[in-house]
C-alpha cells in the first residue's frame, strides 16, 4: 500500500491540532480512517512539539507512514509550512513544519483547520462534485473555508476566509477579535448562550427549560443545553434557534453575494443540531441573495464527515504534497510552470498549493456518513 510510484496512495497522518486535544489518525487514500491516538494540547510550543512527534511515533509503530498533515486552528502562512498565529495554541510566527520534518524525518505540512475540512468534504464527504463550495464550521465561533473552481482559496497571505468576523451589526456585541458585531457573535454555539440570555431577561416567564437552567447556574448554558430546550419544545429556546437561522441564512446570503457556490457545507458541533435550523436559515438565505428568483440557489447541506474532516483533509493534502515531490510525479510535471519541487519538506510545501489543486476529485465517492 506505500508504493511511491503515484500509483497506490501511501498512508499518512492527519493532526487536528485543536486548543484541547490533538488527535492523529492514520488515513488512506480513500480517506479511511485507519487508526487514531488523542492527548491533551499542551501549552508550550516544546511541548506541543514533543506531543505531536510521540503521536506520529506512535502511529509509525503500527503503521507505514509517508507524510504528515496538521490541521491548524490559527493563521496558516501562504507556503503552509509556518503558523503566523493561533489563538488557542503556543505557536506565533512559528516554523512549524521546518521543526517537525526534522525530527520525524517526514513531510510534515500545516493547513488550516477549516481548509482541510474543506478539502475532506471535498473529496470524500459533503462536498464531493462541488464546484465552488464554502464551507462554515460553527462551534465556539465560525471557521470558514472556500473552493473556488475545485481548489481551495486561501487569499494571498494564507488567511482567508474569515467569515466569522465579518460585522453583521455595527456596535453589536463584543468580539474577541477586537471588533463588535461580527457575525459569529450571532451565529455559533456561543451565540445561542448570548441570545437565549438576552431573551430569557426579557421574557423569563415563557421558558420552561431554559430559565431553570439559568436560574440555576447561569454560567452552565451551552449552545448545545439550548438547542437541547429547543428540541423538548421551550418556547424562547425555539425563539433562539429562529433567530439563529435568521442570522445563519443573513450571513450565507452575503457570502453567496460575493462568491455565488453550488455548495454550502455546515460543520461545527452546532451543525447536530441542523434539524432545529437548516430548513428555515435555507429559507432566510433564499430570502436575503440578491436576485433570488433569477439564479440558481446553492443547495446547503451539513458535514459528512463530522468532526474527523479536519484530520482526514490534512492527511490528504499531505499525501497530495507527497505526491508532488515523487519522481513520478515529477516525470509527469517535467514541464508544467511549476518548480520542481525536491524531497525536502520545504520544498513539497511550496509546490503543494498548486499540486493539490491540480488533482481531481473524482472517483472518491459519497462512502463515508
Ligand atoms: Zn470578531
Amino acid at each position: 500500500m506505500t508504493t511511491r510510484n503515484g500509483r497506490e496512495a501511501p498512508l499518512t497522518v492527519g493532526i487536528d491540532v485543536g486548543g484541547t486535544n490533538i488527535r492523529a489518525s492514520v488515513v488512506d487514500g480513500s480517506g479511511e480512517v485507519l487508526d487514531t491516538v488523542q492527548a491533551p494540547t499542551p501549552h508550550s510550543a516544546r511541548a506541543l512539539e514533543d506531543g505531536l512527534s510521540r503521536a506520529v511515533r506512535e502511529l509509525r509503530g503500527r503503521h507505514a507512514i509517508g507524510a504528515v498533515g496538521l490541521a491548524v486552528a490559527g493563521f496558516v502562512d501562504e507556503t503552509r509550512s509556518s503558523v503566523r498565529f493561533a489563538p488557542h495554541l503556543p505557536w506565533e510566527d512559528s516554523a512549524v513544519a521546518k521543526r517537525l520534518t526534522e525530527r520525524l524525518g517526514l513531510p510534515v505540512i500545516l493547513e488550516h483547520d477549516a481548509n482541510a475540512a474543506m478539502w475532506a468534504e471535498y473529496r470524500f464527504g459533503a462536498a464531493a462534485g462541488a464546484h465552488n463550495g464554502v464551507l462554515v464550521a460553527i462551534g465556539t465561533g465560525i471557521g470558514a473555508a472556500l473552493l473556488v473552481e475545485g481548489r481551495l482559496y486561501r487569499g494571498s497571505y494564507g488567511v482567508a476566509p474569515e467569515l466569522g468576523h465579518l460585522q453583521v451589526v455595527p456596535q453589536g456585541r463584543a468580539c474577541p477579535c477586537g471588533k463588535r458585531g461580527c457575525w459569529e457573535r450571532y451565529c455559533s454555539g456561543t451565540a445561542l448562550v448570548d441570545t437565549a440570555i438576552e431573551m430569557l431577561a426579557t421574557d423569563p416567564m415563557r421558558s420552561t427549560i431554559l430559565a431553570r437552567e439559568v436560574f440555576a447556574d447561569a454560567g452552565s448554558l451551552t449552545g448545545r443545553k439550548v438547542a437541547g430546550a429547543a428540541q423538548d419544545g421551550d418556547p424562547v429556546a425555539l425563539k433562539v434557534m429562529a433567530d439563529f437561522a435568521r442570522w445563519l441564512g443573513l450571513g450565507l446570503a452575503f457570502v453567496g453575494d460575493i462568491f455565488d457556490p453550488d455548495l454550502i457545507v455546515i460543520a461545527g458541533g452546532v451543525s447536530s443540531s441542523a434539524a432545529l435550523f437548516l430548513d428555515d436559515a435555507r429559507e432566510h438565505y433564499a430570502a436575503a441573495i440578491t436576485g433570488t428568483r433569477h439564479r440558481p440557489l446553492a443547495r446547503i447541506r451539513t458535514t459528512q464527515l463530522g468532526e474527523a474532516a479536519g484530520m482526514i483533509g490534512a492527511a490528504e493534502l499531505a499525501r497530495a504534497a507527497l505526491d508532488t515531490g515523487t519522481p513520478a510525479a515529477r516525470a509527469r510535471r517535467k514541464n508544467a510552470e511549476a518548480p520542481q519541487p525536491q524531497s525536502s519538506t520545504a520544498e513539497s510545501s511550496r509546490a503543494q498549493p498548486n499540486g493539490a489543486a491540480r488533482r481531481p476529485s473524482a472517483g472518491t465517492g459519497t462512502r463515508r456518513r
